[in-house]
């Protein structure tokens, strides 16, 4: 394109194959939309080949279930997790010349439930969320900063979130601070609609329950600023 050619007119691509990466959404969309090639994500490492693929309904991994067996357990207590539940992706390759044994990826991810719309019956993965160290626990369940963009990405009105996490007794608690976009703001009859909006929107996501939402003026939040805060034992 930097050449001056009309990469659509010239190059007859179709269909892409992509791996060894998480494919942003946004990358994605430019390539479907602007560019006209369907792209398909492969999930696999370098020690096990292909793991998943994704099919025309672009709705999570299915697992090639011939080559491997994929569990989904909790890091720290190696418990096999259900549908729905994240945690660390665990493959298992019987493959005679190099098989694998209960290898742990560091990836994390969950099980979708129901069946696929394209009729295939093996199992699904909702595609890779990230890795583990990313990750912090609340309430024994994990919050990606992946998942955060998520919510973020559906809801007009917030600009960007930070996830504070903190500790009242026994009990894990989850704030959010919000950034509200400038229209919004100064708008404080839409505050709590847009905050129920937030709180279901993260149940949803992220199958946590929020105990305490505060907005901000947009550009608060500094972009280096991590956006999962641990302020768990630290006094
Ligand atoms: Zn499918």
């Amino acid at each position: 394109q930097d050449m001056g050619y009309d990469f659509k007119k010239i190059f007859k691509l179709r269909l892409a194959s992509v791996t060894g990466e998480m494919l942003p959404s946004d990358l994605r969309q430019k390539l479907q939309h602007e560019y006209g090639i369907a792209v398909r994500q492969f999930y696999g490492t370098a020690e096990i080949g292909t793991i998943g693929y994704e099919c025309s309904e672009q709705e999570g991994l299915h697992i090639l279930e011939d080559a491997v067996i994929v569990e989904i357990i909790d890091p720290q207590t190696g418990r096999q997790l259900g549908p729905g539940e994240m945690g660390e992706v665990v493959v298992t390759s019987l493959n005679r010349l190099f098989p694998v044994i209960r290898f742990r990826t560091g990836d994390l991810s969950c099980y979708l439930e129901g069946a696929c719309k394209c009729g295939k019956t093996s199992p699904r993965l909702k595609g890779i969320l990230g890795r583990i160290g990313e990750a912090k626990k609340v309430r024994g369940l994990f919050l990606h900063p992946k998942q955060l963009k998520e919510v973020v990405s559906k809801l007009p009105e917030i600009t960007r979130i930070q996830a504070l996490i903190g500790r009242r007794g026994y009990r894990d608690e989850l704030k959010l601070k919000a950034e509200l976009g400038s229209l919004y703001y100064g708008r404080l009859d839409e505050h709590e609609r847009i905050a129920e909006k937030l709180e279901s929107k993260f149940k949803e996501l992220c199958r946590l329950k929020v105990d305490e939402i505060e907005f901000v003026r947009e550009g608060s939040i500094n972009e280096n600023e991590p956006m999962i805060v641990d302020e768990r034992g630290m006094g």
